[in-house]
């Protein structure tokens, strides 16, 4: 690792740098995307229904509807 580091030029310790920056957004993204389906199994839905599918107004969860 310490040999890469002497030899880096800027551009590869930026991209570097963005590709950590990536990696932990979507490792949050993961952790939002988990709880937002935590709380849409948990939900009492209340559905609106649409053309084609139906929306629960406190979760936000869509259920495609097939006829
Ligand atoms: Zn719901």
């Amino acid at each position: 690792m310490d040999q890469l580091y002497i030899n880096k030029d800027q551009r590869s310790a930026v991209v570097e740098e963005l590709q950590e920056e990536v990696k932990r957004l979507k490792e949050n993204i993961n952790k939002l995307e988990q709880q937002i389906h935590f709380i849409q199994q948990t939900c009492k839905h209340v559905f609106l229904e649409f053309e084609g599918f139906r929306k629960c107004i406190k979760c936000q969860k869509i259920d495609i509807q097939y006829y």
